[in-house]
């Protein structure tokens, strides 16, 4: 049990590391806003996908929207699904 979990923070930080520092969609860095948010924080968090990619959450929906087929992650096209 201890050590599945040490595992699972060292996957998740080479995810973190291994990331692009900017949305993938809007292209504005994680540190700060979408677009549409003038003040970076609380008010515009960060949704994680089961795929393990993030992006701001405002951002999430347009992108979505924007598509006509199935919903896919924009960065490696797998199914996108929100991870609680
Ligand atoms: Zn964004
Ligand atoms: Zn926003
Ligand atoms: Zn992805």
């Amino acid at each position: 049990m201890r050590m599945k979990v040490k595992r699972w923070n060292a996957i998740a930080m080479w995810f973190w590391v291994a990331n692009d520092e900017n949305c993938g969609i809007c292209r504005m860095a994680f540190n700060g806003c979408c677009p549409d948010c003038k003040v970076p924080g609380d008010d515009c968090p960060l949704v994680w996908g089961q795929c393990s990619h993030f992006f701001h959450m405002h951002c999430i929906p347009k992108w979505l929207n924007s598509q006509q087929v199935q919903q896919h992650c924009p960065m490696c096209q797998q199914q996108w699904k929100c991870k609680e």
